[in-house]
């Protein structure tokens, strides 16, 4: 029987949750889901100094923004706890007695260090193929300082032995350190895990994706307004991609075609145009519920006031097909939901300048008025003939039309918009539009 699939993203809180730490967590919880097997949360931090909980948090919400959901591991709790570095102390001195009784370490100042074995050491690696690192003129690395604190290599190895991890998914900055990885599971007699190590994400001129970078912090995606599941998209085709190319991939389908011998060895280039692409299509075509519940709390933010739940969902499928980014949804829909919106002062210099234009919006109102049905084709029709009657130009009525009840030059379908804010609505707002502008 092979060993059950257990993978770990090991991401240190520093209160910033990285796209290339998202992908590799997005990699790790892939191919778990692909294997059935067990994806882990572990937090590696030893260096204290930092703010554990704020920072964890973002790291939490980052995951579950995402829909990246952990089996075991930090606030969920699991078999192979505690799931934070700092509170496993114990374990870490037990690997260290070990490592001690068979003469692999010794003190020097009073930090602990790991006599290097100085052979070579061969990484078998799933995505970057067989290295051969020659470590003949290996330093003894420490392995703990002298006020006690532990170095990464060394409690990264004795969590991954002891959460039983199957297979390191990591970025490939850490390719060089899997040789010293290997060196200590060597010294410790353990067979040590299948390792991946996924290209790293470099911006488009070929530099390091960098913190300063732009795109570079799942947060700035959270606050924008992405759809997380664009996100996820975009970032399992940062590596990987399916045989026949496509580009918009449901998640269900990733799980299912997402293999770790297809990931590519060239470093990804981050595209934000491609994301940004892609989130448009998926906040266009996704079904309306989930537009409301992604839009919601960008409306409940920008201190909307809804009454009427149904009316939200009929002004939302006017909008959806224009959101790019779910934080400018309040500023398409706002003037539904208040009669205080204000008019664009540009669009009214230009649209309510001529002559006669309050007489043909006072003519619209009349028509509006004795309409038998409202409905957009209805109030399209009765637009247009009323145009002919007058007689102008259909235009000189729309626009007027559109900055009257919204106050911008510009929004959804005005048929479709004077439908969903009903007659009432439309009726006060040409007469109060009429009053205002009439000179
Ligand atoms: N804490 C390490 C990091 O954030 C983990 C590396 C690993 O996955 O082993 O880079």
């Amino acid at each position: 029987m092979s060993t059950p699939v257990r993978v770990r993203f090991a991401p240190s809180p520093t209160g910033f949750l990285h796209v290339g730490g998202a992908r590799t967590a997005l990699f790790n919880w892939l191919f778990a889901r692909h294997n059935q097997g067990v994806f882990v949360l572990r937090i590696e931090d030893t260096d204290k100094s930092r703010e554990r909980e704020d920072a964890v948090a973002v790291i939490y919400e980052g995951l579950r923004w995402l829909g990246v959901e952990w089996d075991e591991g930090g606030d969920k709790g699991g078999k192979f706890g505690p799931y934070f570095q700092s509170e496993r102390g114990a374990i870490y001195e037990k690997y260290l007695k070990t490592l001690d009784k068979k003469g692999q370490v010794y003190e020097d100042q009073g930090a602990i260090r790991f006599r290097a074995p100085r052979r070579p050491v061969v990484v078998d690696d799933i995505v970057c193929g067989r290295i051969e690192f020659d470590r003949s003129m290996e330093p003894d690395m420490t392995i703990r300082r002298p006020d006690g604190s532990w170095i990464f290599h060394f409690v990264n190895v004795v969590d991954d032995i002891e959460m039983k991890i199957s297979h390191v998914i990591r970025g490939e900055d850490h390719l060089t350190n899997t040789s010293k990885h290997i060196a200590l599971y060597q010294a410790l007699e353990i067979e040590p895990p299948r390792f991946a190590h996924i290209p790293l994400i470099l911006n488009r001129d070929g530099s390091k994706m960098s913190k300063r970078d732009e795109g570079s912090s799942l947060a700035t995606y959270i606050e924008q307004g992405y759809a997380p599941e664009a996100v996820r998209n975009y970032l399992c085709l940062l590596g990987w991609s399916p045989k026949d190319n496509r580009e918009k991939l449901d998640i269900a389908e990733t799980i299912q075609l997402f293999d770790l011998e297809k990931v590519n060895r060239r470093n990804a280039s981050f595209d934000l145009d491609k994301c940004n692409w892609l989130n448009y299509q998926y906040l266009a075509q996704m079904p309306v519920p989930r537009f409301r519940e992604l839009s919601l709390p960008f409306i409940e933010k920008a201190g909307i006031q809804v009454t009427d739940e149904a009316y939200l969902t009929e002004v939302l499928k006017l909008v959806q097909e224009k959101i790019k980014l779910l934080k400018d949804v309040p500023d398409w829909i706002g003037y539904f939901f208040t009669e205080d919106y204000d008019y664009d002062p540009e669009a009214v210099a230009k649209t309510f300048a001529g002559a006669g234009v309050m007489s043909r919006l006072g003519k619209l109102r009349e028509t509006y008025q004795s309409m038998a049905e409202w409905n957009a084709e209805a109030l399209e029709n009765a637009l247009k003939t009323l145009a002919k009657s007058i007689p102008c130009k259909t235009g000189e009525l729309i626009h007027p039309a559109r900055l009257a009840v919204s106050g911008r030059s510009f929004g959804p379908s005005l048929y479709h918009m004077l439908e969903v804010l009903g007659r009432e609505r439309v009726l006060t707002r040409l007469e109060r539009t009429i009053e205002k502008f009439t000179k």
